[in-house]
């Protein structure tokens, strides 16, 4: 198996805990196995101490800015328009956002407390990858 070359910016997304589960778990792999990897994480951490980038300022610049919790909940309840649903799958599923993922569990949990809303709702979790749930067992 290959190793996957892992980019500055995702060592700084490892560092910050906001990488997806299963890259985690192969960066930490990678990182067990090469000095050169261990070597650039350093150099990421130090530079990420000097305060010369952080993911919050990358992910700015990539316009991969969180949606906000009400947003969320519209997402949840299916009333979000067409284009910020997209952005809201797209940003939890594919960018794999761990602050969102954790707050869009919460306010699934919320909503399951409101009987009322537990029909019309989207079945966010039932249907996404397992790495969602994997989140918390850590
Ligand atoms: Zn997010």
């Amino acid at each position: 198996m290959h190793d996957v070359p892992f980019t500055d910016d995702e060592l700084l997304a490892y560092l910050d805990e906001m990488l997806p589960v299963e890259k985690m778990a192969e960066l930490e792999r990678q990182l067990r196995s090469s000095d050169e990897l261990r070597r650039k994480a350093a150099a990421v951490a130090q530079r990420r101490e000097n305060g010369a980038h952080t993911v919050a300022q990358i992910w700015r610049t990539s316009r991969l800015s969180c949606p906000t919790r009400s947003r969320l909940g519209s997402f949840l309840l299916g009333t979000l328009e067409a284009e910020l649903t997209e952005y809201v799958e797209f940003h939890v599923r594919t960018v794999g956002c761990r602050y969102c993922a954790a707050n869009l569990q919460d306010l699934e949990a919320e909503l399951d407390r409101q009987p009322e809303t537990k029909q019309r709702r989207r079945k966010f979790y039932e249907s996404s990858a397992g790495y969602l749930r994997g989140a918390d067992d850590e």
